[in-house]
C-alpha cells in the first residue's frame, strides 16, 4: 500500500506517536495535499490534552498547514495538481445555518477545523474541502505561510474589522505569538502604531516590528499612557491576559473599540459607564475565510511581513509542542515536512 507519516495521539493528554497510514483518496469536492509545514497553535492542545466535544482519537491535529496539492478528487473545479496552498483555522463552512445564509462564513455554526472536525496538518499529507483552501504566493516559504493561516489571519482581520482608518493610533496589546503579527500588520496598514507588553525588553523587538511608540504596562499606567498619545481608535488585543485587556479600556479614544483575538477563560471587564461614557466598542474576533488567509498571505508577501518562527522536524512534534506549550517559542512554532 502507498502510506502517509502522521503524528497522532490515541487518548486526551496523550503523546504524539508517528505512525504509517495507508494514503486517502479525495473524495468528491476535496484536495490532497502534500504537507510541508504546519504549525502548532496554542488551540491544538485543546484539542489534544482535554476531552473536547467533537475531537475523536486517533487525533491528528494541526489547522496552520502549507503545502501542494497532490490529487484532486471528483468535481473539484480550478484547483490544479501542484498548486501551493494553506489550510488554516476555516476548514469549511456547512452552508446551511443561519450565518452561511448569509454568506457569514466564519461564524458558521457548524464551522469544520482541520484537526478537530476532521485530520489536519500534523502529517506527510492531509484530505481537505476545496473551501478551505488558500492559494499561497510566490515569495512566500511553506514555513512563513503556515502560521498566517491562523494566528496570521486573526490578527490581520482583527485589525481589518476594527473601524480604524490609516494613520489612526492602534494599538496591539501583547508582542508574542499574535502580537508580532498584529504589530507588523498595523504598521502596514498605516496606522500609527503602539505595542504595549510587560516589562522593557521586549521593546527593541516591537520597534524592529514596526512600532512607533512602546508602552511597558509593568511602568506605566496602559490607559493613561495611550491617552497621552492622544487615545486609540482600537486596541488589538492579543495578549491571553483578560486583567490585561481590561486596563486598555480607557485608553480608547471616543467611539475606539476592544478588539479581543486572544483566548482567555476570564471575563473581561468592563463597565457599563466606560462603555457610554465614550461611545466604546468591544468586539471578539475569530480568524477568517480562506479567501481572508488569502488575502493575508498576499499582503504579507507584498509587504514583507513575516512570522517569527522556529521549525522542527514532524518526528520531533513532542518536543516541538512541549516547546509551544511552555511559551519557549520565539513565536510560532511549525513542524516540517518533506520537502518543506
Ligand atoms: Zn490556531
Ligand atoms: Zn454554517
Amino acid at each position: 500500500m502507498t502510506v502517509m507519516r502522521v503524528a497522532q495521539v490515541t487518548e486526551p493528554g496523550g503523546r504524539f506517536e508517528v505512525v504509517e497510514r495507508e494514503l486517502p483518496q479525495p473524495g468528491p469536492g476535496h484536495v490532497r495535499i502534500a504537507v510541508e509545514a504546519c504549525g502548532i497553535c496554542h488551540t491544538d492542545a485543546v484539542f489534544v490534552e482535554t476531552p473536547f466535544p467533537g475531537v475523536t482519537f486517533p487525533l491528528v491535529t494541526g489547522h496552520e498547514v502549507a503545502g501542494r496539492i497532490d490529487a484532486v478528487g471528483d468535481g473539484v473545479q480550478r484547483w490544479k495538481v501542484g498548486e501551493r496552498v494553506e489550510v488554516g483555522w476555516f476548514g469549511g463552512q456547512c452552508g446551511y445555518c443561519g450565518p452561511c445564509r448569509q454568506g457569514d462564513f466564519i461564524d458558521c455554526r457548524n464551522l469544520r477545523v482541520p484537526g478537530w472536525a476532521y485530520d489536519g496538518g500534523y502529517a506527510t499529507h492531509m484530505v481537505a474541502p476545496v473551501e478551505a483552501l488558500a492559494r499561497i504566493p510566490d515569495g512566500l516559504s511553506a514555513v512563513d505561510a503556515a502560521p498566517l493561516g491562523c494566528a496570521g489571519v486573526t490578527s490581520f482581520m482583527g485589525l481589518r474589522t476594527s473601524g480604524a482608518r490609516a494613520g489612526d493610533l492602534v494599538a496591539v496589546l501583547g508582542v508574542g505569538g499574535l502580537g508580532h503579527l498584529g504589530v507588523q500588520y498595523a504598521a502596514k496598514m498605516g496606522f500609527e502604531t503602539v505595542a504595549i507588553a510587560r516589562g522593557a525588553d521586549k521593546e527593541a523587538l516591537a520597534r524592529q516590528l514596526g512600532a512607533d511608540h512602546y508602552i511597558d504596562s509593568t511602568a506605566a499606567d496602559p490607559a493613561q499612557a495611550l491617552q497621552a498619545l492622544g487615545g486609540a481608535a482600537a486596541v488589538l488585543a492579543t495578549a491571553a491576559n483578560a486583567e490585561a485587556m481590561s486596563a486598555t479600556v480607557d485608553g480608547l479614544r471616543p467611539r475606539g473599540r476592544l478588539v479581543v483575538i486572544g483566548l482567555s477563560q476570564d471575563p473581561v471587564k468592563v463597565t457599563p459607564g466606560q462603555l457610554i461614557g465614550a461611545s466604546l466598542s468591544l468586539q471578539g474576533h475569530p480568524s477568517g475565510t480562506a479567501a481572508e488567509v488569502e488575502e493575508t498571505m498576499a499582503f504579507s508577501a507584498r509587504t514583507g511581513v513575516r512570522p517569527m518562527t522556529e521549525t522542527a522536524p514532524l518526528d520531533d512534534v513532542n518536543e516541538a509542542f512541549e516547546r509551544m506549550l511552555s511559551g519557549a517559542a520565539r513565536f510560532r512554532m511549525v513542524l516540517t515536512v518533506g520537502s518543506g
